[in-house]
């Protein structure tokens, strides 16, 4: 049974934060397992998850960093390792967790500092099997469907997306940068972080409006007598979306309600994109917005996907939390065809 373009999808529930402490916010979800349930004024609906990161009460298992890379990034990094291309995106609502999810801080380090230490650990043992391992970074931004490199220059003209016939969608002059170590790449991460475009809304000050995509090229290697035994290569894509919230709750105006059109088709095209799949539709429209064309060879094929769902506790965010809840929902659907089909 084959699981290729499998997508494994993950919730987390963050604490409280100070807003929704002030008002006497109340909860209206609840974890049971791999289930959730959402309760609003009208209904309470309940989904299930591959897993259910839960991060306060002490009724309920905590989840730390350390426990949501045991999940997903173990699994995620076995199977680049592997040789397989590996995507992994955080989705939610502003201010539900996503960059804390995959960046965190230095304290509690996130999905990608954790999966870069591992990688190194991983390539340091290769090494003592005599085999070499290259590892390479870039960071972009797609904000209003430009691409901009976040380790070029501020004053870099937008980048442009490619398809090669073989290889599949790049972007036409996107830095690679060699890391040889976890805090080399952890630097440039940092420094693309603070490239990184953002513009306040009413939810969170420091939240970003872009896309940010943080790849990783692993190549392995292994050569006797100057004769290639093996070569694997690999690309990690570890996304943290812009928001998932409407412009409109987020009470954007001017400038920004158009930057939240243009997240929105990123955002709705990937919808999409994860529906056509999920159903195997012959076509998928992958091309429809920049997001989701170079997605387009780690969101089918012969590669693996992750979705980290990032949601709120709080009863006054519960219709944004139903719909991220409902689009995490769909997306595990593309694991059962996927199954199905190749059985
Ligand atoms: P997003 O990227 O989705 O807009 P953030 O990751 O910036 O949201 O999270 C908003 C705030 O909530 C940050 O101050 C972050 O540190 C905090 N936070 C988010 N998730 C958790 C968590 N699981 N545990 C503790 N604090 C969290
Ligand atoms: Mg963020």
């Amino acid at each position: 049974m084959g699981t290729s373009s499998a997508v494994k999808v993950s919730i987390r529930v963050r604490p409280f934060n100070k807003r929704e402490l002030s008002i006497g916010a109340k909860c209206a979800l609840a974890v049971e397992g791999v289930k959730c349930t959402a309760t609003n004024d009208k209904e309470a609906k309940t989904f299930s998850f591959d897993e259910c990161f839960w991060s306060f009460d002490k009724s309920q298992e905590f989840s730390s960093q350390e426990n949501v890379y045991e999940s997903i990034g173990t699994e995620l990094l076995k199977h680049a390792l592997d040789g397989y291309n590996c995507c992994l995106m955080a989705y939610g609502q502003t201010g539900a967790g996503k960059s804390f999810s995959m960046m965190g801080s230095r304290k509690q380090p996130g999905l990608i500092p954790q999966i870069a230490s591992s990688l190194y650990d991983f390539a340091a043992k290769n090494e003592n099997e005599g085999i070499q391992t290259e590892i390479e970074v870039s960071y972009m931004e797609i904000y209003c469907e430009k691409v901009r490199d976040l380790l070029g220059k501020k004053s870099d003209k937008p980048l442009r997306v490619r398809e090669h016939p073989a290889l599949g969608p790049y972007v036409e002059g996107l830095k690679k940068l060699a890391a040889t170590s976890s805090e080399e790449a952890l630097q440039i991460m940092l420094s693309g972080n603070a490239a990184r475009t953002v513009a306040a809304t009413n939810m969170n000050q420091s939240s970003s409006r872009s896309h940010a995509v943080f790849q990783i090229f692993i190549k392995q290697k292994k050569s006797e007598d100057g004769v290639n035994v093996f070569e694997k290569k690999s690309k990690v894509a570890l996304i943290d979306l812009a928001g998932s919230e409407r412009s409109s709750s987020a009470g954007t105006v001017g400038t920004r309600l158009k930057e939240g059109g243009a997240i929105n088709k990123s955002l709705t095209t990937l919808g999409k994109v994860i529906h056509a799949l999920s159903e195997k539709k012959k076509h998928v429209p992958y091309r429809e917005s920049v997001l989701t064309w170079l997605l387009k060879d780690s969101l089918g094929g012969n590669s693996r996907t992750w979705v980290l769902a990032a949601v709120s506790p709080a009863d006054d965010s519960v219709e944004e939390t139903l719909s991220t809840l409902r689009w995490a929902d769909r997306a595990r659907k593309v694991q059962c065809h996927a199954v199905i089909n190749e059985d």
